[in-house]
């Protein structure tokens, strides 16, 4: 592990549909010297994204591959033969650039980076307003066909669940509000030595 107590990672979690994106990006435009650890996935590219800047996106085979030459320092099988993993040469790219790690990972995957890293991280849980809410952003964000929808719809009750694994909550009903929120966690933990 790197013990530079200059070197600090973000980790932003919550079930799919909850607003993880909507923050993470918002954060990426703060004077906050933050970072996106881009993950390997093998699921498809959605449209508008786009390859080595959302995702390294991987086929199935390339991502076994790299998980059996042991590079990666977490990784899920988020929903069934989509995998998702943090690449651990990602986590010294950034810091290597003097930035701080911002995470974009599933529940699980978010616990086990703030137990690998304990204090330099910092984990933050967004919450939906309600699980009906919830279901309506997903839907409404379009990006879904009904097959993944459901698939997602059917974690989130699993991975709300988690909430009380983290070091704070930020409750998603106005996204404006939730984003400073946020913003203001993460200026009091990059303050404190
Ligand atoms: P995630 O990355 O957690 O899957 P997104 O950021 O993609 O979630 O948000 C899911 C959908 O909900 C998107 O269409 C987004 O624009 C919308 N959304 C996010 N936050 C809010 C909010 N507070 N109020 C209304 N819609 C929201
Ligand atoms: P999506 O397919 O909507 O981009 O992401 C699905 C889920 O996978 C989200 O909860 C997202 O945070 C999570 N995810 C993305 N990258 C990683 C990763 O590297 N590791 C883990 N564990 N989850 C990830």
């Amino acid at each position: 592990m790197n013990d530079n107590p200059s070197h600090k990672l973000i980790i932003i979690s919550a079930p799919s549909g909850a607003g993880k994106t909507s923050i993470v990006k918002h954060l990426l435009q703060q004077d906050l010297k933050l970072a996106f650890s881009i993950s390997v996935t093998s699921r498809p590219m959605r449209p508008g994204e786009v390859d080595k800047k959302d995702y390294y996106f991987y086929t199935v085979e390339e991502f076994k591959a790299k998980l059996e030459a042991g590079e990666f320092l977490e990784w899920q099988e988020v929903y069934a033969n989509q995998y998702y993993g943090t690449l651990k040469s990602e986590i010294e790219r950034i810091w290597a650039t003097g930035h701080h790690v911002l995470f974009d990972v599933d529940v699980l995957g978010g616990i086990n980076i703030k137990k690998y890293y304990g204090d330099k991280a910092l984990s933050i849980f967004i919450k939906p307003p309600s699980p009906e809410v919830l279901a309506q952003r997903l839907a409404g964000r379009g990006t879904e066909t009904p097959e993944s929808l459901a698939k997602r719809l059917a974690k989130a009750d699993y991975e709300l669940s988690f909430e009380d694994q983290f070091d704070k909550v930020v409750v998603n009903d106005n996204l404006q509000v939730a984003q400073e929120e946020t913003i203001q966690l993460i200026r009091d933990f990059l303050q404190q030595e």
